[in-house]
């Protein structure tokens, strides 16, 4: 593995990388649904209802969410497995899912299970899940191809990946604003709503940093899977790559 990657616009040593995403998400973890309401204008909401409308779970199906945080896709997919099926939602830091935790139990969701472990190093057998999502964790994820072969490995044969995360959008006028808005505006919210102008700073440049469309969906066929298509949400701001194992 290289010996620096970038966390935000920063070069810092590799090793260093998952302590300093830690940082940022035990410092707002309590305020962290607040904060993509706000954010996205609440427009989060209908990323993730696409993303559970595209994958096709039903009920009895197992799947695993990674870097599933305060729970919002493990509860809607808690609801198409139903009983006969299994839920587990994981993250790697432990606030943020004991943040996921308090979220299902308020909510009354029972049966989805909670497993603290790193995307990289996924503690499960080869072939056992029929879907395997991540929603804007990627991005945090300090070795993404590894992550993406653990996905690839965990998932069946036939199985499906889904990765929501921020990419680019072409549209000139689009990529202006939100310049503007993510740089200058999105950080002084976080200064006011969770007191960490830093944390959300890091969101704004660890975006730009992540790969495009094209170079995510090359990552994913590169892990081998036989096929991945992308489909841009919000001009692109966000897109959901979905990827299937056939072998
Ligand atoms: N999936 C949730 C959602 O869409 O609201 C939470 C996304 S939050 C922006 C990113 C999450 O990724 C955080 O909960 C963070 O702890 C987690 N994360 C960061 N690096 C990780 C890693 N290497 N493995 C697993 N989770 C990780």
């Amino acid at each position: 593995m290289d010996k620096t990657t970038h966390f935000g616009f920063k070069d810092v040593a590799t090793e260093e990388k998952q302590s300093l995403v830690r940082g940022v998400f035990d410092s707002v973890a309590s305020k962290y649904d607040l904060m993509n309401d706000v954010l996205s204008f609440g427009a989060h909401r209908l990323w993730k209802h696409y993303t559970i409308a595209s994958s096709n779970v039903k009920a009895g199906d197992k799947v695993l969410d990674i870097a599933g945080g305060t729970g919002d896709l493990a509860r809607a997919f808690a609801a198409k497995v139903g009983d006969s099926g299994q839920v587990i939602l994981s993250d790697i830091n432990a606030t943020m899912l004991n943040e996921g935790r308090k979220n299902l139990i308020n909510k009354g969701i029972t049966g989805v299970e909670f497993v603290q472990f790193n995307g990289e190093h996924i503690p499960f057998a080869d072939n056992i899940f029929d879907c395997v999502s991540i929603a804007f964790g990627l991005r945090n994820v300090t070795d993404k191809n590894q992550c993406i072969a653990e996905m690839y490995r965990v998932l069946k044969h036939g199985g499906c990946l889904l990765i929501l995360e921020f990419s680019k959008t072409d549209i000139a006028l689009l990529e202006r604003f939100y310049d503007a808005y993510s740089f200058n505006i999105m950080p002084k919210l976080g200064k006011i709503i969770a007191d960490d102008e830093d944390a959300y700073q890091y969101l704004a440049q660890s975006i730009r940093k992540h790969p495009n469309q094209e170079a995510l969906k090359k990552m994913v066929l590169d892990a081998g899977f036989s096929s991945c298509e992308y489909h841009n949400l919000s001009g692109g701001i966000v897109a959901l790559h979905k990827g299937i194992k056939t072998y």
